[in-house]
């Protein structure tokens, strides 16, 4: 990797590399209402210093709110940022950002303005339904504050009237626990964070065993639930936990969900503390590197 920031202390001859897929807020920015483990983001930052590791955020975030959370929590620069729920990637390799085209072109298959429009407009009658503001929306995302309660329910009735409109999406649901808002995402079908990381994983050349992902929240179930190594952070909802538990289960997908609990080097589990357990527990090899 190109980084400047990356010191290359792998060992010499050792070309292992390792793919960290995580998501922002609640996950790697400690703004829950949890407290923090003051040695965990300082761990964090060391361990994918290091140039084996390639770092890819993958975030409700667009590119400007990105930018303001590497700055305000000192979090390690990415290669890669996954932004706007998936619907957008980034390569962010020695801190210039140059978009993915081929990843929305591909998402604009089934995705045009008019499509945009109508899915705007009927949506717009639906109450307790409240768009975003318009620096949140984008090309191929519609964004809309709800009522956190009832969330799962909504989801379902507006994909049953988009769907009967014939308007194909993705509705992902999410909930602020902090402000207890829910939020809810208008996608491209194939548009998720999950999707976003296969492609990337496909392109760098990253496979299961040496990549892990994590995250906290609704719209990371899906990568959670996967085939793919992942890890939630103890700071999740109890909600969360067991619906992460019950999908992950029905899929067989067991193995690959690590729920962070702390006590890893007596740090409590939540943000980058579970972050690190999760990946020391899909990737013991590195255990050595976290200090
Ligand atoms: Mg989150």
């Amino acid at each position: 990797m190109t980084d400047p920031d990356k010191n290359k202390s792998l060992q010499p001859g050792s070309s292992t590399r390792y793919l960290l897929c995580s998501d922002l807020d609640r996950t790697l920015i400690p703004n829950g209402k949890q407290e923090e483990t003051p040695s965990a983001r300082p761990r964090l930052r060391e361990l994918v210093r290091r140039a084996a590791f390639c770092v890819v955020y993958v975030t409700g975030r667009n590119r400007a709110l990105v930018e303001q959370a590497i700055e305000q929590y000192q979090l390690p620069w990415p290669d890669a940022v996954i932004g706007d729920v998936g619907s957008c990637i980034w390569s962010t390799f020695d801190r210039s950002w140059s978009k993915w085209p081929q990843w929305e072109d591909r998402l604009k298959q089934d995705w045009s303005g008019p499509h945009l429009e109508a899915i705007r407009a009927l949506l717009a009658r639906e109450p307790e339904l409240e768009l975003q503001a318009e620096d949140r929306q984008t090309p191929l995302k519609l964004s809309y504050n709800t009522l956190a309660r009832g969330l799962d329910q909504r989801c379902r009735h507006l994909r049953q009237v988009l769907h009967s409109k014939g308007l194909a999406a993705n509705v992902i649901g999410s909930i602020d626990e902090v402000d207890d808002i829910g939020l809810i995402d208008i996608l491209p079908s194939m548009a998720s964070k999950h999707s976003a990381i296969e492609m990337l994983m496909a392109a760098w050349g990253f496979q299961h065993w040496n990549t892990v992902c994590a995250g906290d929240s609704g719209n990371d179930l899906p990568f959670l639930t996967s085939a793919l190594q992942s890890v939630l952070v103890a700071n999740a909802e109890d909600s969360v936990r067991e619906r992460a538990v019950r999908l992950a289960a029905r899929r067989g997908q067991q193995a690959n969900l690590y729920l962070a609990r702390g006590g890893f080097h007596g740090m409590n589990g939540c943000y980058s503390a579970g972050v690190l357990e999760g990946m020391v527990h899909y990737l013991p090899e590195i255990s050595a590197w976290v200090e």
